[in-house]
């Protein structure tokens, strides 16, 4: 995967400069430490022009992430906005992915930083709106304790637990994993959020061990117009498999439907599934199609 090419600009600190040319400094606390926090970002090539999907809610919860984690967030939402879609000008990019990262400076020590800094990036990253199915593996690890963390920012250092997780799904022969928490009840994928299909209600999981997902916000929002029961409570691994129909989403990933998890094959048609007409609905809401709500 190319990120980025001699002509790529992005913002950082205040000013645009080219891919090639920013840099980092090796001692920061980010990099060792993972202490930083990112959003990932989609903007979509609709009829009214290359629209952010969630802008503000994403860089809110960039905002809400650093306080969680003490690092110092001094830059203005609306602002951070209006430089993200400068960036998609810039590039050239319509249907795009777009990473804000806020980093610290130098220190070796762990107490935490009083300044940081901002880099907002963005590539290519076509819509694919659920053409695939998952075969899911239940991982051996956990999501982190939210006492030890605070699970609901998205801070770099997380996304070790991620890595492990999706790696060892791999191996073991799956798509994709699906994390535990530290109670055993269903939590969420290394970067998605899960929902289950049981008599034509949906369940997902409450919060509190899980981040709060913008995607998974917007598809309860959807479900209230399309009028579609959905409970947030503990699920554990019986209710999974238990469901008829289960999907996962989140910014970069959509709506994905899930063929099986471990030896259990929903045997639901997608088609016939909650989770696809939300995934049509979803699909005319990020390009703000009129009357997205309406079923056809
Ligand atoms: N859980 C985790 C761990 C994630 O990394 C993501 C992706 N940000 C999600 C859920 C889904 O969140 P969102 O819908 O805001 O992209």
């Amino acid at each position: 995967m190319q990120y980025f090419n001699s002509n790529t600009v992005l913002y950082m600190d205040g000013q645009f400069i080219k891919a090639t040319e920013a840099k980092i400094d090796v001692y920061n606390q980010s990099l060792h430490y993972g202490y930083a926090a990112f959003e990932g970002i989609r903007s979509y090539h609709t009829h009214n022009g290359v629209r952010i999907f969630k802008a503000k809610a994403h860089f809110e919860r960039l905002k809400k992430s650093c306080e969680l984690a003490y690092i110092p967030f001094t830059w203005d939402i609306d602002e951070l906005i209006k430089q993200t879609y400068k960036i998609l000008e810039i590039n050239h990019l319509k249907d795009a992915y777009i990473r804000p990262l806020v980093f610290c400076p130098p220190k070796m020590g762990l107490d935490v930083a009083s300044t940081s800094n901002l880099m907002i990036c963005a590539w290519e990253w076509e819509p694919y709106f659920g053409s695939k199915r998952l075969k899911v593996g239940i991982s051996s690890y956990q999501r982190p304790n939210p006492k030890s963390v605070p699970i609901e920012a998205k801070i770099s250092g997380h996304y070790v637990n991620s890595i492990l997780a999706t790696a060892e799904a791999k191996r073991r022969g799956f798509d994709e994993a699906l994390l535990l928490d530290m109670n055993d009840f269903v939590a969420e994928a290394p970067g998605a959020n899960i929902f289950i299909e049981k008599d034509g209600k949906l369940y997902t999981p409450a919060l509190g061990h899980i981040l709060p997902g913008i995607t998974r916000a917007a598809i309860m929002m959807l479900c209230k117009k399309l009028d579609i029961e959905c409970i947030e409570k503990q699920l554990s691994v019986e209710d999974l498999k238990a469901a008829d129909s289960a999907f996962f989403c989140g910014t970069a990933a959509e709506i994905v439907s899930i063929a099986a998890i471990e030896d259990k094959t929903f045997s639901t048609k997608w088609s016939d599934t909650l989770g696809a007409t939300l995934l049509r609905t979803y699909k005319s809401m990020v390009l703000e199609k009129q009357n997205y709500e309406v079923i056809i």
